[in-house]
């Protein structure tokens, strides 16, 4: 099978254009088409002719096929299911902020990380994500709602740090300027605390905002619905954090997803100050999204605005995550676990 161009990186375009007879300046020319959702070579017209049948010849432009599509009447988000060329779906999310256009993209088909309140990893993982598979997201999504995408989340299916080598690509493509030119500083990486992989990301792009999904502040609790904790228990990740803080002079983020009678009362909130004072941090509050085949039950707006207080109160920045497209399938994954794919 032809290689996907989207997924090459502009020093590797130009190898690849150079080696093939032709200018420098030529690789630019075709780094910046593969931004603007064509479907063929052909579309790109300052290209020469000889290199547009040295291109087809080599490559395809990989895209996405749009399985479904749902719009928030509520507040314009939108959700999209795209089937992959093997038959894979993945998810993603188009939301409207007061500071731009968001995109929640996904890195893998599914997951493993097992997390017990998330709809993605219930059928586990298929496989990662080619870096075109996940540029592409952002590039249709663009095209289909006619906007332009400011920010960019990797938050979707699957843990973004377990497909690092094509993460890292698609930081890199997205990042170019000749590209679709996005600061770091646009993009969050959301992880479930994949400990090993920090010092490569803090090395490799230190200006990209990382969330850490904590979800409990006891290595008690958070075993129960985060095995990845039995591997990385929390010490190390807040030790971690104290590390990656100090080193890009970032502020670090934590999301904590609550869960009604498990981790939303008093003490669960004095043992998350505890262990987050005088880290330079900010918590993301998420009242659980239900999903249904886990049984868990969320705590609510009114209890999420409680255990801001008591954070606030104790020097935490806090804050609860704004629920969006609350009329359209809830929780991220949900769109694909209902078609039973994995
Ligand atoms: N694997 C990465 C990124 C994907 S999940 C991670 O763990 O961070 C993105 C965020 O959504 C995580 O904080 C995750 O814990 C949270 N999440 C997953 N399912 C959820 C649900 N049903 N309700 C609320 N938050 C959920």
């Amino acid at each position: 099978m032809k290689e996907d161009i989207r997924g090459l990186l502009p020093n590797e375009l130009e190898d690849f254009v150079i080696v093939n007879g032709h200018k420098r300046f030529r690789a630019k020319q075709v780094f910046s088409w593969l931004y603007k959702d064509i479907k063929s070579f052909r579309d790109m017209t300052n290209v020469p002719k000889a290199l547009i049948s040295i291109l087809e010849e080599n490559f395809k432009i990989g895209s996405l096929t749009l399985a479904d599509r749902q719009i928030s009447k509520m507040d314009g988000t939108q959700k999209f299911l795209f089937e992959l060329d093997d038959g894979n779906q993945i998810e993603s999310v188009f939301m409207k902020y007061k500071y731009g256009n968001t995109v929640c993209i996904s890195t893998q088909a599914g997951c493993r990380m097992g997390c017990k309140f998330c709809a993605s990893g219930l059928l586990g993982l298929s496989r990662n994500l080619t870096a075109s598979e996940i540029l592409s997201q952002v590039i249709v999504i663009s095209k289909i709602t006619g906007e332009k995408i400011s920010n960019i989340v990797l938050m979707g299916t699957g843990e973004p740090l377990d497909n690092y080598v094509n993460v890292s690509k698609f930081l890199r493509i997205i990042h170019n300027p000749d590209g679709y030119n996005l600061s770091m500083r646009s993009i969050t990486i959301s992880t479930c605390g994949l400990v090993d992989k920090f010092d490569i990301l803090s090395n490799d792009f230190p200006q990209i905002n990382v969330a850490i999904s904590l979800h409990a502040a006891t290595d008690q609790k958070r075993n129960q619905i985060m095995p990845i904790n039995k591997k990385f228990p929390i010490s190390s990740v807040i030790d971690k954090a104290r590390e990656y803080v100090k080193k890009t002079g970032r502020r670090i983020s934590f999301e904590y997803t609550l869960v009604k009678g498990f981790n939303d009362d008093k003490k669960d909130m004095d043992a998350l100050a505890n262990l987050l004072k005088d880290l330079n941090c900010h918590v993301n509050l998420i009242p659980l999204n239900e999903v249904s085949q886990t049984g868990l039950i969320t705590s609510g707006r009114k209890r999420a605005e409680e255990c801001m207080e008591i954070l606030t109160k104790k020097g935490i920045n806090a804050t609860i995550r704004r629920q969006l497209g609350a009329d359209i399938d809830g929780a991220c994954g949900q769109l694909r676990l209902k078609q039973g794919v994995k």
